[in-house]
Formats: structure tokens, sequence, C-alpha cells
């Protein structure tokens, strides 16, 4: 079986992969973990979580490689239909999938697609408001066609969800939030022309119960080694498996660094790919599965939803208009809305996230391409969500920036210090895959409560 070079690129991709812990230039440094006293953790001031998998309009977080997904299922996603209707949005980026930079270009990708085939002036439907519908907008208006943007929810961003005020000290992020300083530099560099700031995100720590270090080189190890033995088979099988029948899990079990098991360690790794990817070792493709190369090492510290905001200036944006239903044929399409009314327009792009796409929430007469359903089939969509507790003074012991529990039963094992990257007292928990449907179960004093638990290692 032949390798092509884009699989080259993710296995190595996954050896400097995320999320601060890849790095193995440094030795850990162990401390002891403070066993905890019984310390209260003060009750936070302020609360905001996001429910992606619960969201109709989201229905999940992100598209993921699932076992038998291939990128091509994504290049085939975005092949329009008849010329008449495009697909955009993370899930049809094969450069960058998952992302908002995906995302981004996607949107430009179908814009210009169309317009080497539309007439001048036409009118062009364009469904979600999210970052590829609004950049489609973006350069569709430029080019003069009457674009109207059509979105169910009544604001705009989508999976880029924006709070400002509310008593918080600065914007929290509810969808989209850390990115990568390497491969997001256009995207980074845009925010900062718009006046949004990103803040590069220093030190991490791994705590288990029985010692604190800085660095997990097992996790990353592990997932490397599975991952260059899983290129090598005849057949793709998933990360897990992969780990598994490499004997990687194994050489990561036999492991002991600084007093941490590496079982617990290769879990922690995992569990932090779970808030990359929305999805579980189990779930995930061991071929293509880990196609974010890069290190997260940066976080949107300005208000993210005003590049959606800008970008959709010289369009007409209609908020709360859900589409139901695309008719389409050789002449032009129809929107359905879910007011009964309908829209006429010549052509449309469609950036309705996959989950809504699988779930079939959004109907397609005639039904689209077998092709089109296959990857929509074989895609994964996946889940991530946060959770931002404020508190009126810090009551924490570590200045490290991201706190990473190393084995115990707590569902939100990852932290990030916002006193550390913004000066607030705000700590922002990511949950990812299993982890984050259990936590969409949990009704606010619950998930407070086990956010709660789960901070107590870390407290003075
Ligand atoms: C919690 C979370 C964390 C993330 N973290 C990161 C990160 O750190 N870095 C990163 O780069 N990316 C991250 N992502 C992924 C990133 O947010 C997405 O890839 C990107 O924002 C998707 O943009 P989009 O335009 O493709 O889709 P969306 O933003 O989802 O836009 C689609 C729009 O379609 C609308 N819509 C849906 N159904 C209908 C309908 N029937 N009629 C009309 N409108 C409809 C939706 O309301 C939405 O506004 C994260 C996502 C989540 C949820």
């Amino acid at each position: 079986m032949s390798f092509t070079r884009r699989t080259f690129l993710i296995g190595a991709g996954s050896l400097s992969l995320l999320v601060l812990s890849a790095c193995v230039d440094e030795p850990p440094t162990p401390t002891r973990s403070p066993t905890p006293t019984g310390t209260t953790i003060p009750t936070p001031s302020g609360f905001l979580r996001s429910s992606w998998s619960t969201d109709p309009y989201a229905l999940g977080s992100h598209s993921f490689m699932a076992v038998g997904s291939a990128p091509e299922h994504r290049d085939t996603l975005r092949q329009p239909i008849l010329n008449r209707v495009y697909f955009a949005g993370e899930a049809t980026s094969s450069d960058n999938p998952g992302t908002v930079l995906g995302a981004q270009a996607s949107g430009a990708l179908a814009a210009n697609d169309l317009s080497t085939v539309a007439a001048a002036g036409e009118r062009i439907a364009i469904i979600g408001a999210g970052i590829a519908g609004a950049e489609a907008a973006r350069v569709l208006s430029q080019q003069g066609y009457d674009v109207v943007v059509v979105e169910a929810r009544n604001r705009v961003g989508g999976r880029i969800q924006t709070v400002t005020g509310k008593g918080w000290p600065g914007p929290v992020e509810l969808g989209a939030w850390r990115l990568r300083s390497v491969e997001d530099n256009v995207l980074l560099t845009r925010l900062g022309s718009l006046g949004t700031d990103s803040v590069s995100v220093p030190d991490a720590i791994f705590r288990s119960p029985t010692a604190t270090v800085t660095t997990n080189p097992v996790g990353s190890t592990a997932v490397a080694s599975a991952v260059a033995w899983a290129a090598e088979g005849a057949s793709d099988l998933t990360l897990s498996a992969a780990l598994d029948q490499s004997g990687a899990a194994k050489t990561a079990n036999d492991t002991k660094v600084a007093g941490i098991d590496g079982g617990p360690l290769l879990g922690q790794y995992l569990s932090s790919l779970a808030t990359v990817y929305g999805a579980q070792a189990s779930d995930l493709s061991a071929w293509y599965g880990l196609d974010q190369p890069g290190n997260i090492d940066t976080v949107v510290s300005g208000d993210f939803g005003t590049i959606v905001k800008d970008s959709l200036t010289g369009s007409t944006t209609s908020l709360a208009t859900a589409v139901a239903e695309v008719s389409y044929s050789k002449t032009g399409v129809s929107l359905r809305l879910g007011t009964g009314e309908s829209l006429r327009a010549d052509r449309v792009i469609v950036t309705v996230p996959l989950g809504v796409l699988k779930k079939e929430t959004l109907k397609f007469n005639p039904l689209l391409p077998f092709a089109h359903r296959t990857a929509i089939a074989a895609l994964g969509f996946g889940t991530v969500d946060s959770i931002w507790l404020k508190f009126d003074k810090p009551f924490w012991s570590t200045d490290a920036a991201v706190w990473n529990l190393v084995g115990t039963a707590d569902d939100i094992t990852t932290w990030y210090n916002l006193e550390q990257i913004t000066g607030d007292p705000v700590l922002v928990g990511l949950v990812g895959g299993d982890a984050a449907l259990r936590v969409a179960k949990l009704d606010e004093a619950q998930l407070v409560a086990s956010a709660l638990t789960s901070l107590r290692p870390f407290a003075a």
C-alpha cells in the first residue's frame, strides 16, 4: 500500500501535536502534588457553559476522521451539485478540518468556485452565518453578487460564540478559542487587524494524586508510535486499537515518569486529544484521525466574533431564519424556511455543521447525490464543551497557565488559568468526547459541583 505525503504529515503532526504536552525536550520536573487538605473552594461568582451536542443548529462541535473515513470524503462533500448547490464549512476542509481557519478558507473556496459559473449580479443564498458563511459572503459581495445570508439563530458566529458583558471581566468564548501561532498565523494577523487580541499560553502542569510534572512525554510518544505502526497496516483501525495492537499502550503502561504511572499519563494525553477532536481514541481513525498538526499555544483574548461580523458587512443577513429544505434544479434553488415562507436564489452555499447534515434536520429535494451522503455518513462529528468559572479572587496554589489532571475519575481534566493569561480570576474547563456527552447531561448545580471537585487538587 502506498502512502501519500498527507499520511506522512499526519504521522509527523501527531508527534508535535497539541496542548503544550508534547514537548519532550526537557525532562519532566517532578514535585510532590499537594494532598488536598479539605480546602473549601469558593463558589464561583460567574458560570457559563456550552452544550454543543444538544444545540439543534450544531448537534456537536466539529467533524473528525472516524474509521472508514478518508480525506477524500471532505473533498467529495464540497463538490458542487448541478453548479447550483455548493458546500462549505469546517467539515469540507481537507487542509485544516475542524478549525476556524479551515472553515474560513472553505467559505472563500466555495465562493470562488461559484463565481466561475455565476453571471454578474446573480442572487446567492448562503445558509449559515458562521465563519465559513461570512467569508463566502465577504468574497461574493465584493464581486458584486446579491448575497443574502440566512441564519437560524438570533446571532451570527455559529461555533464562534463570544459572550461579552454580563459581569465578566473579558469576552467569554463558548466555542472556538484556542489557536496555533504557526498554522493559524494568517487568522491571527486578520484578528489583530480588527483589534481582536490573542495571547500566547505559557506553561502547563500535569498533576496526579502523587506528583506533578511539567511535561507529559509518555502520551505523545505512545500515540506517535501507534500512528506510525498503523500507517504500515493493510486497513485502518481506531487509535485505541492501534495503541493496543502496536504495543505502544503496554510500553506506556510499563513506564513511570517522576512518580507518575505511564498508563494515567497516556489517559491524560488521550483526554487532551478529545478536547481537540471531540472524539475518543476508540472513535478516531489511526490513519487520518490526528489531522490537526501543530501546537495549540495561543488563545483569543478579544472578541473572536468580530471577524464574522466584519465579514458580513457587505451582505444582508436574515437572523432567526432556519432553513428547513433546499430544493434545487438546473435552473436555480428555492429555500423553504421554518416560517413557511420560501426564498428563491440562483445558487446556494450550504455551510450548516456536519451534525445538521447527519441528522437530516435540513432536507434536500432531490436527495443529495449518493457520494455526498456517503461522505456525510463516513465522517465523524464530535463534541467539545467549555465551562467558564469566575471567582472573586484566586484560590489556587499554582501559577501554571494550563492544568491537567492525571489519573483521576474527573470528566473535566483540563483547566486554563486565565489569571496567568489575561490577568482575570477565571478558570476555563475543557471537556471532549464521551466525557463531554456525560457533562452535557448535568444541570448547572451538578456541573459546578463536578467542576469544583476536579479543581480541588489545585486549591491552596
Ligand atoms: C467548543 C468548541 C471549541 C472549538 N475550539 C476550536 C479551537 O480552539 N480552534 C479552532 O480553530 N476551532 C475550534 N472549534 C471549531 C470551530 O469553531 C469550527 O470549525 C468553526 O467555527 C466552524 O465554522 P463553520 O462556519 O463551518 O460552521 P458554524 O460556525 O457552525 O456555522 C454554521 C451556521 O449554520 C447555522 N445553521 C445551522 N442549521 C441551520 C439551518 N437549518 N438554517 C439556517 N442556518 C443554520 C448555524 O446556526 C451556524 O451559525 C471549536 C468548536 C467548538 C464548538
